[in-house]
């Protein structure tokens, strides 16, 4: 068991971020010891609880019960219950602003109020609901169609808030989402901030994509990585936090990745059920017949089914993983022998390139990330994985 297991029974402080026991301990050492730095940079992968965290930090430095003074910090940060806490739950405090990346206005008037207010109705309804979803879901991605950078914009509006308001006493922190999407103009804007940080000011910055980031940026911060969850935290948090069956707690947290939002999706998807879909477009595939290769290709080449089809190709992967275990090594997996299906797959295709045929699928779901036309792809894997996995080999040899 690890620690993360032995501790979240108790899950009382930053009560949102999922696991990542030893991040929670640093960032509440740094709020109960007062050693704020002026800025952090929350770095891991994707759905790992980077910004859960930072929403969760803020909460705490922004709750009343930690303002009544040094050595009273309340035994568990935030309180939830006070005025302010009520305010960040909702993203709506004034002194708590979650910058993510946007699409650009319409029209530049010059006038840094006006420019952020030129949004169309229907980009502020998506922004606005974005961050609705991120209130109720600290795992919720803040993405907006078309929304590709944090823009020159949104770091003016910062900067004229920062100038204007009165200073009232405590803190005010300002999120700021996939950090690396800071691009040349609104980045140097943005360091002049942490390069004079105006006092009581916590930035905190999130992102996935360090090898994105501006050097400049990440030499100014203090760092903490989030490291990808570990299967068993993930299976004990979907059992208590989401009430999920102890056997789709197991079979989402394996394919999950380590992130809790993919275990969660995974969750909810019942994974057994999407694995049988998977199979399924396998067995489909034997006889290699051109109508429902055709039929299975236009199937995958929606862009709408893009993420969709992602998953497929990770259980794929999965499934003929599991076969080339079985395959290896029959008598060594009596877990994997013991379902029916598999085994009578591996026998089916006894011998076959599996290694191949993994690396395929694995291709297939770079591809998909790179953008590659989802038809495309879905044609050329289907096509290969047969060959691979089903053609009838050369019987004059
Ligand atoms: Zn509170």
């Amino acid at each position: 068991m690890s620690d993360d297991i032995l501790t979240s029974d108790t899950p009382t402080d930053l009560p949102n971020l999922v696991g990542q026991q030893r991040q929670k301990e640093v960032v509440l050492r740094a709020v109960r010891t007062d050693r704020i730095p002026h800025a952090y940079l929350f770095l891991g992968p994707l759905g790992v609880g980077k910004e859960a965290a930072a929403l969760d930090l803020a909460r705490a430095l922004l709750c009343l019960s930690h303002h009544r003074g040094h050595g009273t910090t309340p035994a568990q940060v935030p309180c939830g219950d006070c005025p302010s806490c009520a305010q960040t739950n909702r993203l709506a405090h004034p002194n708590l602003k979650v910058l993510f990346p946007l699409p650009k206005p319409k029209k530049s008037s010059g006038d840094e109020q006006e420019d952020a207010e030129a949004w169309s109705d229907a980009q502020r309804k998506q922004i606005e609901e974005a961050l609705a979803a991120k209130a109720k879901d600290a795992y919720s991605p803040l993405n907006v169609q078309g929304g590709s950078e944090i823009l020159i914009e949104q770091i003016r509006v910062l900067r004229g808030e920062f100038r204007l308001t009165s200073f009232s006493g405590g803190w005010r922190v300002v999120v700021i989402s996939q950090a690396d999407r800071l691009r040349v103009q609104a980045a140097n804007a943005f360091l002049k901030l942490l390069e004079e940080p105006p006092d009581n000011v916590l930035f905190l910055l999130t992102s996935s994509r360090e090898s994105k980031l501006l050097q400049t940026i990440i030499s100014r911060c203090q760092i903490l990585r989030f490291p990808p969850l570990p299967e068993d935290v993930l299976t004990h948090e979907l059992i208590g936090r989401r009430n999920v069956a102890q056997q789709t707690a197991e079979a989402s947290a394996r394919l999950a990745g380590g992130s809790w939002s993919q275990a969660i999706r995974w969750a909810e998807a019942n994974p057994a059920a999407e694995m049988e879909k998977a199979v399924k477009l396998l067995r489909s595939l034997v006889k290699g017949d051109p109508g429902v290769l055709d039929g299975l290709v236009e199937e995958w080449s929606a862009p709408s089914k893009s993420e969709e089809f992602g998953n497929l190709l990770l259980l794929l992967g999965k499934w003929i993983r599991d076969v080339q275990r079985l395959d290896a090594n029959p008598s060594g997996h009596p877990e994997l022998a013991k379902d029916s299906a598999l085994a009578k797959f591996t026998k089916f295709t006894e011998g076959r390139d599996h290694a191949r045929a993994i690396e395929l699928i694995e291709e297939a779901r770079l591809d998909l990330e790179r953008n590659v036309q989802p038809g495309f792809v879905a044609h050329h894997l289907f096509v290969h994985l047969w060959r691979q996995l089903f053609a009838r080999q050369d019987s004059t040899v």
